[in-house]
This record gives C-alpha cells, structure tokens and sequence, in this order.
C-alpha cells in the first residue's frame, strides 16, 4: 500500500513537472506581458472595450452576449477547444473590480504563448468562457448593484435584471462544468483570528443547504488547495476561507445548484501594496487553476486541504487605530479622556480622496490596526465636529507640554502639531510616533 502510494507520487511529480509553471514564473510572464495598465477601480466600460480589441486583434474570440439595463454591450471571452468546459466571470458587484483585468491578462498571456507546451495542454483540454465586467452600469459608478438598484447576486432565481438573465442563459446554454464567481470583499477582512488581512478567499460553493459534497466539490476544493499553494509563495498567511451559508438568491449557489460546481474567489485587501499587486495574484490563482486541470496535477492536491484554510474573520483589523490619545471636546473642557481612536476608511476609487471615520472609540487592545500611532503625547481634537463614533477622522493633534486654554474663543485658535485628515497625515507626519 506504502509503496504504491509512493509510486504514484512520484509519477505525479513526474507527470505535473512536465507542463507545471511555477507561482514564481506565472508572476515573470504577467509582469512582462499583462496588457491592462488602468487601476482596476478606475476601469471603466469604455476602458473594458480597449482591452477587448486588443484582444479580438490577437485573436481572441470575443462575442456581444447582451446588453445591461443602461445598454451597455456585455462580452463573452473564448479560449481552447477542449472539453471540460469552464465559465469564470467578473465584476456583477461594480465596485469589485480586481478580477476584471485578471481574466483580461489572462486571456492575453493565453494566446500569446500559443506555441509553449504547456498552453497548448490548456487549450486542448479545456474550453475556457468567461465575462469580464458583467455589471458595466454600475462599474461605471463603483457602485455594488445594478442600476436598478438590484443586487445581481441575489437575483439568480427571480431574474429581474437584464445581467442576471444573461448570466443564467450562458450557463444554460452551454452548461460549463466549473464555474469561477470573482469578487471583492471588505479590506479589513482578517485571514483566522489573526493581524493579516484576507487578501485572497475562496470558497467551494455547495449546491445545496445540506452541503451535499459531489465529484465536483472534491475537484474544486483540490483546485482551491493548488492555487493556494501557489498563493503563499506571495501572500503567506493572508490567504482565506469565505462563509459557506447556503443563499439560494445567490449565483454561485445557484451554479453549484444547476450542475456547475462554482468556486468563489473575494480579494481583499493588502496594506502597502496597489490594486495591480492583486490583480497578479488572481492572475497567478487562475492560471494555476486551468494548469492544474489541463496537466492533470490537480490530482494531487488533497481536499482537505481546502478544509484548512482558515476561515474568514471581521472585526480584527481597522486600518488606523490612534493610541492612548487625551481626547479633548472644547464644549466639554474638564473633562479630557485617553481612549484609541479606531478609524476605517470608506471603499472608493483609488484616485478619489478616502473617506475615513472613527468607528470606535476607546481601549482597543484586543483590535489590529494597519497602521497605529502613539498619542500618548498629544491631545486631540476633532477638526470640525467634537470627536464621536460614526464622525469623520478629521482629527487636530497639540503636543500635552502646550498650554492651551480649550474654552478660549478668541482667535487666532492655536495651531495643530498635526492634522490627520481623509485618511492620510495631511500636516506633521512623523509629529505622532509610530506604535
Ligand atoms: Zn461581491
């Protein structure tokens, strides 16, 4: 038994060295040859269309599969001519764009390496559909449902938007065998109970509220434990496992349901690195995928190691959180405070100035924050409002050794040591310390 187990690893490491690309040569080749050089958040439809001719002139098959609410063409992308069919598409939230220009790269990297043996494996075993940008309306205006103001992931069984209906009749028509449902999650999302942000989940979706595990199951979650191994070469520990609870309104659950074992991929975030850094990384976790399913080596992959996976965790991680700071409101002056002020920022654009605002306020011992400073020093004051839960963090420092008569109403006010403001020292950074 020992010995044929053995053997048979060997031949699998024999047989997946053939075609296997390394993390590290999948991360080269979209360095070099990624075509999308737009922030994925600042892609709009009109920037969708670009890419796509420069797709159709490679020779990309690239068909018009409808149209959103707001008439805006939605595309169909085709590689291979194998038969496992798999269907991946992108963005039906419009502000969770990362995987838009992933499959855009992807695609790309696909037919120019043509000759390459390994892509030849991939074309011949697989049939590869995919929608990028499949909610252009309200990719348009970074806003998460149609415009409409429906929630096309939950619109899988009543069909209400235009979206959602071409989605189900691409899928029905051509009944794929693995489906990828990419989107964003929150940016604080933490990897376990831990510091490091989630900045890949997956999740294997179940068809069903009893989680009735198929074929398909077991084959996506060894697909999910190849990609994630090739992931933590990049991201070691901020790798996590998405809620499994059974939404039949949703698509993935729906797919699953109808016979296409879907597997999710949410981004999240990674503090000090740019939207691109993620668009690599969904790159590197697709075409490991397709690899993994043409080279056969996803045998090899055990499906536990899916299970281990940590799970995803909220409430761990805020993005600034202000130390042990002698909070002063100038209508309340006897009575200063020291509290840590927890800030979180406001999903946007990434060109737009950030909204932040303080969500908590007092001893935050227990919660991470992605940068923190020590007020320890200072007081601090609240730059146009006095400082509560749920304001924004316009935040005003004046060093403790000062002399500052907070009920004076005289002018001049007394300048700030710092400003904190729209998420960024606005003045004096480096006045309060780092934690
Ligand atoms: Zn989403």
């Amino acid at each position: 038994m020992k010995l044929v187990f053995s053997l048979a690893l060997v031949m699998a490491i024999f047989t997946a060295g053939v075609f296997a690309q390394t993390a590290a040569e999948l991360a080269e080749i979209w360095e070099k040859e990624h075509i999308t050089n737009i922030l994925p958040s600042n892609t709009r439809h009109k920037d969708l269309i670009k890419y796509l001719d420069d797709l159709r002139t490679l020779g990309i098959k690239v068909s018009d599969v409808g149209r959103s609410y707001q008439n805006r063409e939605i595309y169909q992308l085709e590689f291979g001519s194998g038969p496992l069919k798999v269907f991946m598409w992108s963005q039906m939230h419009g502000d969770e764009p990362t995987a838009t220009p992933a499959l855009i790269d992807m695609f790309t990297v696909l037919q120019k390496n043509r000759d390459k043996e390994w892509v030849k494996q991939i074309e011949k075993t697989i049939t590869l559909r995919a929608v990028p940008m499949l909610n252009p309306d309200g990719a348009d205006l970074f806003i998460r449902r149609n415009i409409q103001g429906i929630d096309i992931n939950r619109d899988a069984l009543d069909l209400k938007t235009p979206e959602a209906r071409i989605l189900k009749s691409l899928r029905d028509t051509w009944e794929p065998e693995i489906g990828f449902n990419l989107h964003n999650q929150n940016a604080l999302t933490a990897a376990g109970r831990t510091n490091k942000q989630a900045a890949i989940s997956f999740l294997v979706v179940y068809g069903d509220a009893e989680k009735t595990e198929t074929e398909g199951h077991i084959r996506n979650k060894r697909l999910v434990a190849a990609m994630t191994q090739a992931l933590q070469n990049f991201i070691p520990g901020h790798i996590g496992r998405y809620g499994d609870e059974w939404t039949p309104t949703a698509f993935g659950d729906s797919f699953s349901a109808w016979g296409t074992p879907t597997i999710l991929i949410e981004t999240g975030g990674l503090h000090r690195e740019d939207e691109m850094y993620l668009v690599k990384l969904n790159f590197i976790a697709f075409m490991t995928a397709l690899k993994a399913l043409a080279d056969g080596s996803e045998k090899n992959f055990s499906p536990a190691n899916y299970d281990l996976i940590p799970r995803n965790a909220g409430g761990q991680l805020m993005n600034v959180i202000i130390r042990n700071a002698t909070i002063i409101d100038p209508l309340k002056p006897n009575g200063p405070t020291v509290a840590d002020l927890g800030i979180n920022f406001e999903r946007r654009r990434d060109q737009l100035s950030t909204p932040a605002f303080i969500r908590r306020i007092g001893e935050l011992t227990s919660i991470h924050g992605l940068e923190e400073f020590d007020a320890s020093g200072f007081y601090v004051v609240g730059r146009f409002d006095p400082i509560k839960t749920g304001s924004r963090a316009e935040l005003l420092f004046f060093r403790r050794d000062r002399t500052i008569d907070w009920a004076a109403t005289e002018t001049p006010q007394p300048e700030p040591d710092a400003i904190f403001s729209t998420g960024r020292w606005f003045k004096g950074e480096g006045v309060v310390p780092k934690k």
